[in-house]
């Protein structure tokens, strides 16, 4: 026998309902759970519930739903369990009869009993008691199984439904398992926007498990992405959640390629978002766009063109003055990341400039210098920028080249020696006046540089020679 799992709901410990066959129930046409462990008559002397003792006139009675002896008054009613494979009436104790009656009716091809079926287990599950018996019985996999439903109503409920047990951290392994991602994605792709309350109760789930260590790929394998990505087109209370969702997703960058290439319309969309009037909304889809900046040249270009599609959305964020330091930093994150991009540069000269700018509009900020400082040495690399960019290097030398923090230093060293091999002269001039031994003493400071640098001038020289005949 397979081991049984248990989950601890509010310290106590729940055995899940185990399906028959296959676990993932979304995937299923039909399912049967595994039927309880049944209690023998003789390990008990007393009713489960109500604590009287058995007797001649009180007599032992089996609930066919949890496997326990009861007295015929607490285990009175009668109720067919098809999801045991039970088809006609049986004996069901006064605990399991909420929730069993709901599953039995699951099972009913009426749209009206699947209603009152979902409807009563998202009750259920509100309180601890009620989520502890539906683990129990199998309403977990009822939900997910419901979720193919076409009626909007059990949609509705399901999710509410599934929204609800997905807040219960202990529980989301076993609703991945049972397919309940799959069943939320599959929820969102139907719903329409009219259908508030589902669509966010939808996307708040995918959230739990997106932000999860454990769930996140899981997430993506069962198709999170595209109704997120969809999702980006709705209103802004919607649009919000589906952002703040994707800064998660694109935390991996296998993600990049399908949300860049889509043909959804999502990456204008977020694209323009960045000039949203809700900071929050800024912020996250400038979070979403500086992940999407560190993937491939192609990559890096489409961002930059659709940007300049979007009518230049990153340059009016950077033009902004916003006290908001999270949408400053993520800006400058982005462009840093975009000034790598050999075929953009033409598209981002005004970038470059407002860059160059805030490199003292900034000095006090490490974590926003360094990826202005970063966005400066990165247009370094490419020669058409010299002239434009000597103009800053007192900037440079003075901010990034003498700064305290390694890494904004390193940056300005990696800035100085482009632009001495693209312009040496204006370069050395610029560093003779300000900052020649503070890129020296950097240099010295590069593990194997000195290596380098003798093996580079023996090249030229030699290091013996014969006297002259
Ligand atoms: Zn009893
Ligand atoms: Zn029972």
């Amino acid at each position: 026998m397979a081991c049984i799992e248990r989950i601890k709901i509010e310290g106590e410990d729940v055995i899940p309902a185990q399906v028959e066959g296959l676990v993932d129930v979304f995937a299923a046409n039909n399912f049967v759970f595994s039927k309880a462990r049944w209690v023998e008559d003789n390990e008990v002397s007393t009713c489960k519930i109500c604590s009287n003792k058995f007797n001649q006139l009180r007599r032992k009675h089996h609930c066919r739903q949890c496997g326990r002896v009861l007295c015929s008054k607490c285990c009175s009613q009668k109720v067919p369990l098809p999801q045991l494979g039970l088809p006609d009436p049986e004996r069901v104790c006064e605990v399991c009869k909420p929730v069993t009656e709901c599953i039995t009716k699951s099972r009913s091809s009426h749209q009206s009993f699947q209603l009152e079926a979902v409807q009563g287990l998202t009750e259920l599950v509100m309180d601890s008691a009620g989520m502890k018996k539906v683990i129990e019985l199998g309403g977990l996999q009822t939900l997910v199984f419901l979720s193919k439903q076409e009626n909007e109503q059990i949609r509705k409920h399901v999710m509410c439904g599934l929204h609800t047990l997905a807040s219960h951290e202990p529980l989301l392994g076993y609703l991945v398992k049972a397919g309940g991602i799959k069943a939320t994605c599959r929820i969102l792709s139907c719903a329409k926007e009219e259908e508030e309350q589902t669509v966010i109760a939808g996307i708040s789930t995918l959230m739990i498990f997106c932000k999860s260590v454990d769930f996140k790929s899981q997430a993506l394998q069962d198709g999170a992405l595209q109704p997120i990505l969809a999702l980006c087109n709705m209103n802004e209370t919607i649009a919000l959640l589906a952002v703040s969702t994707l800064s998660l997703i694109v935390q991996d960058p296998r993600t990049h390629a399908a949300v860049i290439e889509n043909n959804n319309k999502a990456l204008p969309r977020i694209i323009a978002f960045t000039n949203a009037r809700d900071e929050q909304m800024q912020e996250v889809s400038l979070n979403v766009l500086a992940h999407l900046s560190t993937g491939t040249e192609w990559h890096k270009n489409r961002l930059v063109q659709e940007d300049f599609t979007c009518g230049r959305c990153l340059l009016k964020v950077l033009k902004t003055n916003t006290r908001n330091m999270q949408i400053v930093f993520n800006a400058a994150c982005t462009v840093a990341n975009l000034a790598s991009s050999e075929q953009s540069q033409s598209a981002l000269q005004e970038h470059m400039e407002i860059m160059c700018n805030l490199l003292s509009t900034y000095d006090e900020h490490t974590d926003l210098l360094l990826h202005i400082s970063r966005a400066v040495a990165n247009f370094s690399k490419f020669p058409q920028n010299a002239s434009r960019l000597v103009q800053h290097l007192p900037n440079v030398i003075a901010i990034s080249l003498k700064s305290e923090t390694d890494a904004i230093k390193f940056q300005g060293m990696r800035c100085l020696f482009n632009l001495l091999s693209h312009m040496a002269r204006p370069t050395i001039e610029a560093l003779m006046k300000d900052g020649a031994s503070e890129l020296l003493e950097g240099i010295s400071d590069i593990p194997g540089v000195h290596d380098a640098i003798q093996t580079a001038i023996l090249k030229n020289i030699p290091e013996v020679t014969s006297p002259p005949i």
